[in-house]
């Protein structure tokens, strides 16, 4: 099941220690099995016949983030990130997945489903977690700081064709993910304002469904197999000029990993490499055509200090960091304050933040402190797990109010 051309890549690891440097999950506890290098030296064990599947091996690789530093940071060229989700994928034939995970598996798979658990989940924050002050937590997120789900999924509440504003300059296909259908309309809202207000139509095909990067990069990449086939059905197509995203981890699976998982599984990664050559970041598109833009002025806009948190897929998986602070820096009245490092991971990494939430707090705590240092009032960021993670754990009075870089821009376009 290892892909051999991935499995070749063991044999060029130095044990340099270069990726230990840049490993969050190392940083935190400072041990071989939670670093980069342990965690190759373990695979290699493995396919060597010197060590079985155990849960031990499986805590080892699922406490890895995926944040893909120490792939960008190895001399050898030692792709991390391929081994790492080779590796999980045997864990995982070999043990399963807790129940849990099979129901979200089941319901990312089945949109309808899905938007059921949205709605469910919609009642309970208002029947039960606002009114009655729960002071629950989810892994160290309480309860309360959670995002509220749409009432209305966002692609069923828009047209699937949303025209531009004047004269037609392109035509963009909108893959909006789960997280601004079904949680962050906000966000979903502020992308097709901007876009068409560029003179872009936007194409929102209903029946996408889940990019499927929480399937496969648990491991469960047979489980993912179904809406991979669905998703490259609907956005492989000729009739638009760029796919674009507004979530990094759905940028950065169709971009980069599932054309490697399609390869390493013998499916057609032709069809995955074509789209991924369309798939952009909302910033890259209106980055390119920033002067183009029609910003409201104010005679008198308050100065404000914002920060950048670069999410790992965006910045690694896409290559994507230079257009969302020239956007951030094109806002009036706007100081953008650079953090310690902007591109470490925030610590959520999805699901990671409720499983390992000991490492999760210790990486996040970083990211915190961070922020904090840059004295800003607002925190932006260009992934819906990122800010779910920031805005449930900057808690504090003071702390910064976290959002979409999106959601700045479109508040300033005319
Ligand atoms: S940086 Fe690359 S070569 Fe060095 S220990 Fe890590 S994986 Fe091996
Ligand atoms: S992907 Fe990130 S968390 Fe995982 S081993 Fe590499 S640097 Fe560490």
């Amino acid at each position: 099941m290892f892909a051999q051309s991935v499995m070749e890549d063991l044999h060029n690891c130095l044990k340099c220690a270069a990726c230990q440097a840049v490993c969050p999950t190392y940083k935190s506890t400072r041990m071989e099995r939670h670093a980069p290098r342990g965690r190759i030296q373990m695979v290699k064990k493995y396919l060597e016949g010197d060590l079985t599947v155990s849960r031990g091996l499986q805590e080892a690789l699922m406490s890895c983030i995926l944040c893909e530093s120490c792939t960008q940071a190895c001399p050898s060229g030692v792709r991390l990130d391929r081994v790492f989700e080779n590796m999980r994928m045997e864990l995982h034939e070999a043990l399963g997945a807790k129940l849990p995970k099979k129901a979200l598996f089941a319901a990312l798979s089945n949109p309808v489903l899905l938007r059921l658990g949205a709605r469910i989940g919609r009642a309970g924050q208002r029947a039960f977690i606002a009114p009655l002050n729960i002071k629950w937590k989810l892994g160290e997120i309480p309860l309360n700081r959670l995002p509220s789900f749409n009432q209305r999924s966002f692609r069923q509440r828009m047209g699937e064709v949303v025209p531009a504003a004047g004269k037609r300059r392109g035509r963009v296909l909108y893959f909006t993910g789960c997280a601004t259908d079904l949680i962050n309309e906000d966000v979903g809202d502020a992308v097709v304002k901007v876009l068409t207000r560029l003179g872009l139509e936007v194409v929102i095909p209903h029946d996408q469904v889940c990019c499927s990067v929480p399937i496969f990069l648990s491991g469960a990449r047979r489980e993912a197999i179904p809406n991979i086939e669905k998703n490259l059905s609907i956005l492989d197509r000729d009739d638009v000029d760029a796919i674009v995203v507004d979530c990094a981890t759905c940028g950065g699976g169709l971009k980069k990993s599932i054309p490697h998982l399609t390869e390493d599984l013998g499916l057609d990664s032709e069809k995955a490499r074509r789209v991924a050559a369309k798939v952009r970041d909302v910033s890259e598109i209106i980055a390119e055509r920033l002067e183009d833009v029609e910003w409201k002025t104010r005679k008198s806009r308050p100065r404000v200090i914002v920060t950048y948190h670069d999410p790992c897929h965006l910045v690694r998986s896409m290559g994507v960091s230079r257009q969302p602070r020239m956007l951030l820096e094109a806002l009036e009245g706007v100081r953008l304050v650079e953090m310690v490092g902007a591109d470490q991971c925030c610590g959520g990494a999805g699901s990671f933040q409720f499983e390992h939430v000991e490492i999760s707090a210790s990486v996040t705590g970083r990211k915190k402190e961070n922020i904090r240092s840059t004295g800003a009032a607002v925190a932006a960021t260009g992934c819906p797990g990122c800010r779910l993670t920031l805005a449930g754990n900057l808690c504090r009075e003071n702390d910064p109010l976290v959002v979409h870089t999106i959601q700045l821009l479109a508040e300033r376009v005319h």
